[in-house]
């Protein structure tokens, strides 16, 4: 029976055999590698995954899905709602082994075509669980991805940015217009590639999102009327250019920030 698409769900399947083939070699997957699927929908992108893979791990949402997914004999299924699955979890059972403590376990992979109405809610789940994975390719939203990467004093540069460069390098692969989906979404998507860094900056990472949620509030001011009076709460008596605005300040600063108010 054919599956109509579902809008709540964010259903646009791809259905262009040229996009698929450069998302799967953008992957690069080999035999083996514990790999994980977000959102295998009709399996476009699965089923060469999997050719290459053997076995793949899927977490798809829509029940009416579920079957068809579970018939596969090289597909393992977690039929849930991904920002509930954990993923430290997930990657032990494929794994064998948490990557702490200084093991060299195989870390898992992370994939998808995600829904766009949660990408980024998806985004900062994984985040969570960053100490599990080795990689991360997802389709997004163009515009998305533009903020994602996007360098400081640039418009696009901004909360997105600074949420997530501290933590993975993050290049744009691939460009994908609508007319690559079935049905075709209205906006532009591509495919970023993220790798969480090798060594982090120790930071506590409620201070750093309040920082940075704080400095972005009003984006057009100058840091003095956002970011002041918060330092000022904090007793924070060090030395930060207050004179600019949140958009100009490189992620490192607001790392060192973040650092310095733990300290
Ligand atoms: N991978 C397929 C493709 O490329 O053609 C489908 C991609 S479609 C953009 C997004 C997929 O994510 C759909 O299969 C949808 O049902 C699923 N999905 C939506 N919300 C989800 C959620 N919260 N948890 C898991 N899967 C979800």
């Amino acid at each position: 029976m054919k599956h109509i698409p579902r809008k709540r769900f964010g259903q646009h399947f791809l259905a262009d055999a040229g996009v698929i083939d450069s998302i799967v070699r953008a992957i690069d997957p080999h035999a083996g590698e514990p790999m994980v699927e977000i959102g295998p929908g009709l399996t476009a992108l699965t089923q060469p995954l999997v050719e290459r893979l053997g076995r793949l791990t899927v977490i798809e949402i829509d029940q009416d899905l579920i079957p068809r997914l579970r018939a596969h004999p090289q597909l393992d299924v977690v039929a849930s709602d991904v920002l509930k699955v954990d993923f430290t979890a997930l990657s032990q059972r494929l794994c064998g082994v948490l990557p702490e403590g200084g093991s060299t376990a195989p870390r898992m992979r992370v994939v998808g075509n995600l829904p766009y109405n949660i990408s980024s809610p998806i985004l900062f789940h994984l985040l969570d669980h960053v100490a599990v994975i080795r990689d991360q390719h997802f389709m997004l939203q163009k515009e998305v991805i533009d903020r994602m990467v996007a360098a400081p004093a640039t418009a696009d540069y901004g909360r997105l940015s600074v949420m997530l460069q501290w933590r993975y390098a993050m290049e744009n692969v691939l460009f994908v217009p609508p007319e690559c989906f079935d049905p075709p979404p209205k906006v532009d998507s591509a495919v970023v590639r993220m790798v969480p860094l090798a060594a982090p900056p120790a930071i506590d990472f409620r201070t750093y999102g309040e920082l940075v949620q704080t400095a972005f509030s009003q984006r057009r001011k100058i840091l003095r009327n956002t970011l002041g009076r918060w330092l000022e709460q904090r007793g924070f008596g060090g030395q930060f250019d207050l004179q600019r605005r949140a958009e100009e300040v490189p992620v490192a600063e607001y790392v060192a920030l973040a650092q310095a108010l733990q300290a």
